[in-house]
Formats: C-alpha cells, sequence, structure tokens
C-alpha cells in the first residue's frame, strides 16, 4: 500500500492555543482509518487542514505520488486533487429526486455540488444505477430526497462523493443519529468506498469503529496518542487514562 497523503509536525495555534501540536499522520491508498479523541481533541481541526481551511503555522501536509505540498494549493485546487468530505449533518437537494441529486454530483467536477450544474448522460444513467444499488437506494431514485430518512440522506451525500470519485474521502460522525440496522449498512458502505480509496472516518460511537475493523489513530490535545487496532488502543494505559476517563 502506497502512502498517499502524510502530515508531518504539523502544528496549528488559534490565539496561542496549540489545538493540533506537531502532528505526524499517514494514510495509504487504498485503507479505511477511524480517528476517535475526546471533544476537543482536535478532530475537526486535523480535517480543516487536509481540505485547506485551516494551515498549519508549521509542518509539512503533503498528498499524491508526487508528494504535492497541499499547503500551496488553494481549497478548491486540494478538492479537484481528489479530497472530499462529509460534514455531520446530511447536505443533499431536498427539491430533487435522488436520481437528480446523483446526475448532478456526477455532472460536477469534484469539489461543492452546483444544483446547476445537471447534465444527462447515457453514461450518467448507468453509473447512477450502480451508485444507488451501492448505496442501498435503488428503490428511492424517484423520491425527492427532502422525504429520505436521516440515515438514507446520509448515504445519498456519500453517493454523490463517490460520484466524484475522491482519492481521499473525510467523513465526520457518519453513524450519528442512525438506527443499529442503518449503522450496519454505513459500515458496509464505508468499507466498501475504502477498497479502491483512502476514507478516513472521525467517530465517536466505539460499537461503530469496531465493526469498521481498521486501524484507529486516537487524538489527544492536538497530538497522537495511539495508533493500532482498537484492541490495541484500547489497551493502552494513556488512552484509557485521557479517553476513556478510568
Ligand atoms: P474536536 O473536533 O476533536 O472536538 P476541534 O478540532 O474542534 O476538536 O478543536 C480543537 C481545539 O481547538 C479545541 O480546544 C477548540 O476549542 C479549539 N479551536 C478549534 N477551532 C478554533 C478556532 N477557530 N478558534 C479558537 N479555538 C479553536
Amino acid at each position: 500500500m502506497k502512502t498517499l497523503l502524510e502530515l508531518s509536525g504539523v502544528t496549528v495555534s488559534f490565539d496561542g492555543f496549540r489545538a493540533i501540536n506537531n502532528l505526524s499522520f499517514q494514510i495509504g491508498e487504498p485503507e479505511l482509518r477511524a480517528i476517535i479523541g475526546p471533544n476537543g481533541a482536535g478532530k475537526t481541526t486535523f480535517m480543516d487542514i487536509i481540505t485547506g481551511k485551516t494551515r498549519p503555522d508549521e509542518g509539512r501536509v503533503v498528498y499524491g505520488e508526487k508528494s504535492e505540498s497541499l499547503l500551496k494549493m488553494s481549497e478548491s485546487q486540494i478538492a479537484r486533487s481528489g479530497i472530499g468530505r462529509k460534514f455531520q449533518k446530511p447536505t443533499v437537494f431536498e427539491a430533487q429526486t435522488v436520481r437528480e441529486n446523483l446526475a448532478m454530483a456526477l455532472s460536477n467536477p469534484r469539489g461543492p455540488f452546483d444544483v446547476l450544474l445537471y447534465r444527462k448522460t447515457a453514461k450518467g444513467a448507468a453509473r447512477i444505477e450502480e451508485i444507488a444499488e451501492e448505496i442501498g437506494l435503488t428503490h428511492e431514485l424517484a423520491r425527492p430526497s427532502g422525504e429520505l430518512s436521516h440515515g438514507q440522506k446520509q448515504w445519498l451525500e456519500i453517493g454523490m462523493l463517490l460520484a466524484q470519485d475522491p482519492r481521499l474521502l473525510l467523513v465526520d460522525e457518519p453513524a450519528a443519529g442512525m438506527t443499529p440496522a442503518e449503522r450496519e449498512h454505513t459500515t458496509d458502505l464505508l468499507k466498501r468506498a475504502a477498497q479502491t480509496r483512502a476514507v478516513v472516518v472521525v467517530e465517536h460511537d466505539m460499537e461503530f469503529v469496531r465493526r469498521l475493523g481498521c486501524k484507529v489513530t486516537v487524538l489527544h490535545e492536538g497530538s497522537m496518542l495511539a495508533e493500532g487496532s482498537l484492541d490495541h488502543v484500547t489497551k493502552n494505559q494513556d488512552v484509557i487514562d485521557v479517553y476513556l476517563g478510568r
């Protein structure tokens, strides 16, 4: 597995407060990775650094086979280079059908979705069917997405991101507010997506992380506290002390 993204010695301060402190991190392609850590650990800031929303004070962030510096790229250049992000709340175009949402995502270059960019193509129609099957919404294609359940909207948005074929997908707490059955489906979906790309999942729900069955990175006070399998990191005394609060 080759490295897709590497952060080395990254530090971010807000008014002198170190939200990220000398953090180094690597993810391969393909790979599925879970990021856990208590509130304030720096998980959101970590993702903001990768998407270019927040710029580090120190350190390096390199991406792709040419080890290009993400620090020299604008947010939209980073998105176009294949880094997609799913925020916690689902954002789909509620008045449009599931099919239209997927068609729009397919018509868009990588980056923010634009409802005005919408082209119907035969190739697109086949790809929409494929993605709908992957996200479990084949029978909902004609429904306005505003009528979907919370879980279905999350899957649709993941499907829209997959339509843009990211090399690295960042997903923030996908299982929040989902039923156990929806969580299981979400696990399968993310595992499948990570067979051909890098997927980073920030998640609080330990059962969900267990089911992902992937390497886990534990953040605490902006630094990496432990890394390895969930069993490995939950046996780590530092993790037990600060994260599990025992
Ligand atoms: P997490 O997502 O793990 O809860 P965050 O990355 O949101 O953690 O925050 C890490 C720390 O940085 C927190 O203490 C937070 O209050 C602080 N922080 C984050 N963003 C800002 C900001 N824009 N200005 C000041 N402090 C911030």
